[in-house]
């Protein structure tokens, strides 16, 4: 699922090309793909771009009167659309634009699409003034890196921390109530550069273990950023950086030992052993089930 990095780029490549121009409509292709009654996405006809913005996961196609939050969910994209065709692969809403004078041919469209059968993604039509104090954002926890201020503080995760139940820090990272716009590869590999157990648990994590994590959240979202800038659209997993994500079996970068992984239904945790857990391998999911 694209994570931080890979809005966060995607929202600025939209901008570029997009922002200012005017909005002719705005057309859902399933009946599941807008996910809002109201307000009319006809009130943003006419109006200008003002931007595409990102919070957590989600991208904010930006009007004046109302924001559409788009969440792409794992297989989904937002793909500028040339081609306009009537009925596209996996075409679940789309965007047009009205045509400007310089424009020679239709303008480029914006066409979410979403490969696979789970049908997640989705549009929300927002009032902009609200936006981010209304369902799906207003439970979202406060951003782990924005290009504005950076990493979250210390101070603020240790917050989230004390607010939330006593779990492992994997699954503290990738809760979005928690913190947002960290998804399975960066909890992997936020983890490894801190040098902590994926399966530590939150409330015995001391301030400097805090102030670890925020600096390897640091590094990984300036990392992940200038590697999705240099791209045309959005990546596609395997193309991430990664020192353990999607490495299970592979020699860790940093110490040379195997990166092990415990695998649940819809992700894995890899981590290594030597640079995390003092050499201990985390019991694997699969196998202690079939043990109890
Ligand atoms: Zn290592």
């Amino acid at each position: 699922m694209p994570e931080m990095p890979e809005v966060q780029a995607h929202a600025e490549r939209l901008t570029a090309e997009f922002g200012g121009r005017r909005l002719k409509a705005f057309r859902p292709l399933t009946f599941t793909a807008l996910k809002t009654a109201s307000p009319a996405p006809e009130s943003a006809y006419g109006q200008p771009l003002e931007r595409v913005g990102r919070r957590g996961k989600f991208l904010l196609v930006t009007f004046e009167s109302v924001t559409f939050v788009v969440h792409l969910m794992q297989g989904g994209r937002l793909l500028v659309d040339t081609k306009h065709s009537v009925k596209p692969r996996g075409g679940q809403a789309r965007f047009l634009f009205e045509r400007r004078p310089e424009d020679t041919l239709d303008p480029p469209g914006l066409l979410l699409t979403e490969q696979g059968t789970e049908r997640r993604a989705g549009v929300w039509c927002l009032s902009t003034p609200t936006a981010l104090t209304t369902p799906p954002l207003h439970t979202l926890g406060p951003e782990a890196y924005t290009v504005e201020s950076g990493s979250i503080t210390v101070e603020t995760l240790a917050a989230r921390v004390q607010a939330m139940p006593n779990t492992r820090v994997h699954g503290f990272l990738r809760d979005q109530h928690a913190v947002a716009g960290i998804g399975r590869r960066l909890a992997n590999e936020v983890c490894h550069r801190a040098k902590l157990s994926p399966f530590a648990m939150t409330r015995k994590l001391s301030r400097d273990d805090l102030a670890v994590i925020v600096a390897a959240i640091d590094e990984c979202a300036v990392e992940g950023l200038a590697e999705e800038r240099k791209r045309e659209d959005m990546s596609s997993s395997k193309d991430r950086p990664s020192h353990v994500h999607s490495r299970t079996g592979e020699a860790c970068p940093v110490c040379g030992d195997t990166i092990r992984a415990v695998e649940y239904a819809s992700y894995t945790v890899n981590y290594c052993p030597t640079c995390q857990t003092g050499g201990k391998v985390l019991a694997d999911n699969v196998t202690s089930k079939f043990l109890k």
